[in-house]
């Protein structure tokens, strides 16, 4: 299905962005494993694509710092010889009530979960338009779309990134670049292994399937967006959140 494809995720080296490399490794495409700064992680994970049968390349970069990502696009463009498929997947978290929220954690947020979208996309951008062709997926989430106490960065960062999707889906549509997000709601985690039972059932009450979500089901969604079958869809927000923000 993504058979001779080359995709390059980013904050690939553990979660949903490992979940999501694996998941396009086994339909066929090749893979560049992105990371901040776990080498070995990151690794494994190429280990695990060339398991599938997929080329791999790990690459460190900030995503938010311009320099080191166009030299990343250059070299996963030299490794592969072009670039089908990005995943801007790479976040943080820095949560805090907004009177105790201090600037730096609000720019580190912004900085990698929106200027880190922005500056990949842009790189990206170049290399697809030559190629005439490119499938870009955001990875959002459902606080940037209903807000959450505790997370008025990571909200305004996850919703400028939906608002990012739908400007460049506009944009770049007529280069053949198709752009889409996706918004989790609570998915898995090693996050989510540490809650208390009273937490897991505080978050359940909020969900209409009453269960959360695994990576799997992120990546799932992810690759039917960069498939062919996906290729009159752009500028969309799919949530996968069990109904919890409708
Ligand atoms: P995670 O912390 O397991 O993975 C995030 C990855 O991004 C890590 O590998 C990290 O090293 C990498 N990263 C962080 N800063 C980076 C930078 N500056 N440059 C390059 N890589 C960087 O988290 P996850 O739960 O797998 O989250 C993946 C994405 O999904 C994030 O964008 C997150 O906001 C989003 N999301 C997660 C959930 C959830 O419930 N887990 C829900 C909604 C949205």
């Amino acid at each position: 299905m993504l058979d001779g494809k080359n995709a390059l995720v980013t904050g690939a080296s553990r979660g949903i962005g490992r979940t999501i490399a694996l998941e396009l490794a086994s339909k066929g495409a090749n893979v560049a494993i992105n990371y901040a700064g776990n080498e070995e992680k990151a690794k494994e994970v190429a280990r695990e694509v060339e398991g599938l049968g997929g080329k791999a390349v790990t690459i460190r970069a900030d995503v938010a710092d311009e320099s080191e990502v166009k030299e990343m696009i250059k070299q996963v463009t030299k490794e592969f010889g072009s670039l089908d498929i990005l995943i801007n997947n790479a976040g943080i978290t820095r949560d805090n009530l907004l009177m105790r929220m201090k600037e730096d954690e609000f720019d580190q947020v912004i900085n990698t979960n929106l200027k880190g979208v922005f500056v990949c996309t842009k790189a990206v951008t170049r290399q697809m338009m030559k190629q005439k062709a490119g499938k870009i997926v955001n990875v959002a989430s459902v606080v940037g779309v209903s807000g959450n106490p505790g997370q008025a960065n990571y909200a305004a960062a996850k919703a400028g990134v939906i608002g990012f999707t739908k400007t460049t889906a506009k944009e770049l549509a007529s280069r053949n670049i198709l752009v889409n997000a996706v918004a989790p709601g609570f998915i898995t985690t090693d996050m989510t292994d540490s809650l208390t039972e009273d937490q897991k059932q505080e978050m359940l009450a909020m969900i209409p399937l009453n269960r959360l979500g695994t990576p799997e089901s992120v990546a799932n969604v992810v690759r039917f967006l960069v498939s062919e079958e996906a290729d009159y869809i752009t500028g969309q927000t799919i949530h996968i959140d069990g109904g919890m923000v409708m």
